[in-house]
């Protein structure tokens, strides 16, 4: 049966890409964006898509009568800044939305009776004492250091959530997102995917903060959306991660870019800029629940991952 899917933040990277994964499965989907980070072209191929409809609107504002007039089935709630460069940009922005934002679709699940779904993130877990993260870990999060805008605010949706459902009823899931990559992320908005492929198409040095040793565990957007599809679709209230558990330095990263763009760059140590204090030293998903729960487990590499991004850098974006 079509459902119809109101998504905030489906103008962003993630969110148009699980837009793209519903309309293929025959859904209708109605997306509010206010486009602070998402981009309009990440969904102009769907301009004369008669199943989608863009509404551009600052969800921390009360939502347009052309929203709340119409019935869903489901509201998802993938809209925020998150790349810590907005954390040093915006940081009042990212509270908003994390809080009035994500009250005013939860109160609009509420009167529809819709199902709730939250994209939340791995930056619960903070710089994690326990490793890799499992949803029972209850994190090692500053509350005052320039990641808490985002950190603090996500922790906050996810409490939020689960009182309408606990309080009210609201069919909740939440998902936690480990690091994301791929086709449609900005060029120069900071993290770390991006900025190296776009350093490297460009012969620049690749910036590594600090010594590199650091990790992260990236998933490729592909096989993300399909994960973020199974909590959406299952029983479970969750919270539930969603990453890929291949482990990898960033300096080990640097050198992957390197050599899949045969880029002339060289990997350049950087001071960690100030907004990255308390940058997490590993993060790894344990993505036993999802797996067992629903069968899912990410399936494209990192090398193939970075492979489709290259390309879509190369072809797509302007970066001279
Ligand atoms: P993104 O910046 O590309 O997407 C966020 C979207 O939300 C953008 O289109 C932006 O314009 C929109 N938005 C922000 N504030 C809004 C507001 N007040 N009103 C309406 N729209 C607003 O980032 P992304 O990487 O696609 O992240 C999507 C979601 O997934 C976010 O909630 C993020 O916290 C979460 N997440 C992403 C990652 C990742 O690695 N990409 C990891 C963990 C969690
Ligand atoms: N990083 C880096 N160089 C960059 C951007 C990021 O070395 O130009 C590092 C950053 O310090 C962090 C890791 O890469 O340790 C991942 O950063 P990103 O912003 O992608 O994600 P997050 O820190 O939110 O996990």
């Amino acid at each position: 049966m079509t459902q119809h899917h109101l998504v905030a933040g489906g103008g962003g990277f993630v969110g148009s890409h699980l837009v793209d994964l519903l309309v293929g499965r025959g859904d209708k989907v109605t997306i509010v964006d206010n486009f602070v980070t998402g981009r309009r072209s990440n969904v102009a191929h769907l301009a004369d898509n008669k199943s989608v409809t863009v509404v551009e609107h600052d969800i921390t504002t009360p939502l347009p009568t052309s929203i709340t007039n119409d019935a869903y089935d489901v509201v998802l709630d993938l809209a925020s800044p998150a790349s810590p460069n907005d954390f040093k940009t915006m940081p009042l922005q990212i509270l908003a939305v994390g809080s009035t934002g994500t009250r005013n679709l939860l109160d609009l699940a509420l009167a529809r009776n819709a199902r709730f779904f939250l994209a939340s993130t791995s930056e619960v877990y903070g710089d994690p004492l326990v490793h890799p993260q499992p949803e029972t870990y209850w994190g090692n999060v500053s509350p005052i250091g320039p990641r808490s805008c985002y950190d603090e605010a996500k922790r906050f949706s996810e409490a939020l959530a689960m009182a309408y459902h606990r309080t009210n009823g609201v069919a909740v899931r939440i998902a936690r997102i480990f690091n994301t990559y791929g086709e449609r992320m900005r060029p120069r908005d900071g993290r770390v995917g991006n900025s190296f492929v776009t350093q490297a198409l460009r012969n620049e040095p690749l910036t590594l903060h600090g010594d590199g040793s650091q990790t992260r565990s990236f998933c490729h957007v592909a096989d993300e959306v399909r994960g973020l599809a199974a909590v959406l679709d299952g029983h479970l209230t969750g919270p539930i991660n969603v990453g890929n558990p291949d482990e990898f330095t960033i300096r080990e990263l640097a050198e992957v870019v390197i050599e899949l763009t045969g880029s002339k760059s060289s990997i350049a140590r950087v001071a960690l800029p100030a907004e990255r204090e308390g940058d997490p030293l590993q993060r790894c998903p344990d993505i036993s629940l999802v797996r067992d729960s629903y069968g899912w487990e990410p399936t494209i590499s990192l090398r193939d991952g970075l492979s489709r991004m290259i390309d879509w850098f190369r072809t797509k974006e302007d970066l001279g």
